[in-house]
Formats: C-alpha cells, structure tokens, sequence
C-alpha cells in the first residue's frame, strides 16, 4: 500500500450497504472518495457479507473498508462522506435501519476526536468484526490510538 505523503494523513473509512446492488454501491463510494479533491485511495479491502445488528429487522450488509490519503481536515472528510451518502440516495429514516450506503470514519491518523456529531476512533470499531476484519486486511500492524492494540489482535481477538 502506498504511505501518505507530507500534508496527508492516513485515514480510514467503514463501508456498508443493505438496500440495492450492495457491492456496486459500495464500489461507487469508494471511486466517489477517490473522485474528492484530497482524498487519495491508497487500498480497499475485500467485501464481506455480515448479518445485521441491532434492534432493526432487516437484510444483510455488504462491509468493507477504504485505505485513503486525506489532506483534508477530519470534519471536512466527515462532509465529504454525509454528501456522498446524500448523493447515492440515503435518506435517514430510523437509527441502525437499512441503507444504501455507510460511510464512517474509523481512523484518522492517530487522532482522538470527541465532539457534538464527530468522535474518531469510532466508538464501535472494536466491537465489530465486520469492521476489524478489513482493517486487519488493509493495516495489520496498525495501532488502535486508544487501546494500543494491533488491527490484527483486535480482529483475532473477534471483536468482543
Ligand atoms: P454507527 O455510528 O453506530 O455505525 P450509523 O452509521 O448507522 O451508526 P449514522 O446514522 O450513519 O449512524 O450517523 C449518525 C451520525 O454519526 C452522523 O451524522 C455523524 O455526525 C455521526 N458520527 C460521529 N462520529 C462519526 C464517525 N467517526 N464517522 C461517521 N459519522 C460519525
Ligand atoms: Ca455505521
Ligand atoms: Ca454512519
């Protein structure tokens, strides 16, 4: 993979989709970030089908994830990746309910952010297989900047 260049951070970004052609959509997403002025997409992991969570009766998810090079500050990358979301049709009905496109921002560097609307590391990303597995795929060896924990130990360890 390539690294990011002075000016850059290494960032990466939770994909999901449960309504529509899932794979496809995902794959727009990722050439709509690649199509972004500062953003870079250094990798993508593989797709992975993964049953819903949560509270909401609905179909399985297509997961993955996105390597990618930003110049961009982390609220203008969150911007980019709620207008992406707007502009592929996703329209907010009920919280955890089924969409046609999921952007998060999981990593940002070795950043911490806990605001109103923004909080990276994502909260849930240790807790999530279908997370950890495709940034043990794209990063092994990366740290989690909270638990100091590889990407590879925390998908090993199953996402408890
Ligand atoms: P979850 O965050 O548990 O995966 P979700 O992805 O279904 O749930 P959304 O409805 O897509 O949640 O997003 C709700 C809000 O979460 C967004 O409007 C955004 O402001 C906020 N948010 C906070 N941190 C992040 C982050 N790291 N990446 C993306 N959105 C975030
Ligand atoms: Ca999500
Ligand atoms: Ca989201």
């Amino acid at each position: 993979m390539d690294a990011a260049r002075p000016g850059e951070v290494l960032a990466f970004i939770g994909i999901g989709a449960n309504q529509g052609d899932r794979v496809a959509q995902c794959e727009a997403a990722v050439a709509r970030l690649g199509a972004t002025p500062g953003v870079r997409v250094l990798a993508v992991s593989t797709w992975r089908e993964t049953a819903p969570v949560g509270p909401v009766a609905q179909g399985p998810f297509i997961n993955g994830a996105a390597a990618l090079a930003t110049s961009l500050a982390p609220r203008a990358l969150l911007d980019v990746c709620l207008d992406i979301e707007r502009a592929m049709g996703r329209r907010r009905t009920v919280r955890w309910g089924p969409r046609v496109i999921d952007l998060d921002i999981l990593l940002y560097g070795d950043r911490v952010i806990d605001e109103p609307g923004l909080c990276v590391p994502h909260p849930e990303m240790c807790a999530r297989p279908f997370v950890l597995g495709p940034l043990a795929e794209l990063a092994p060896d990366l740290v989690h900047p909270l638990t100091g924990a590889t990407m590879a130990d925390l998908a090993a360890a199953g996402g408890a």
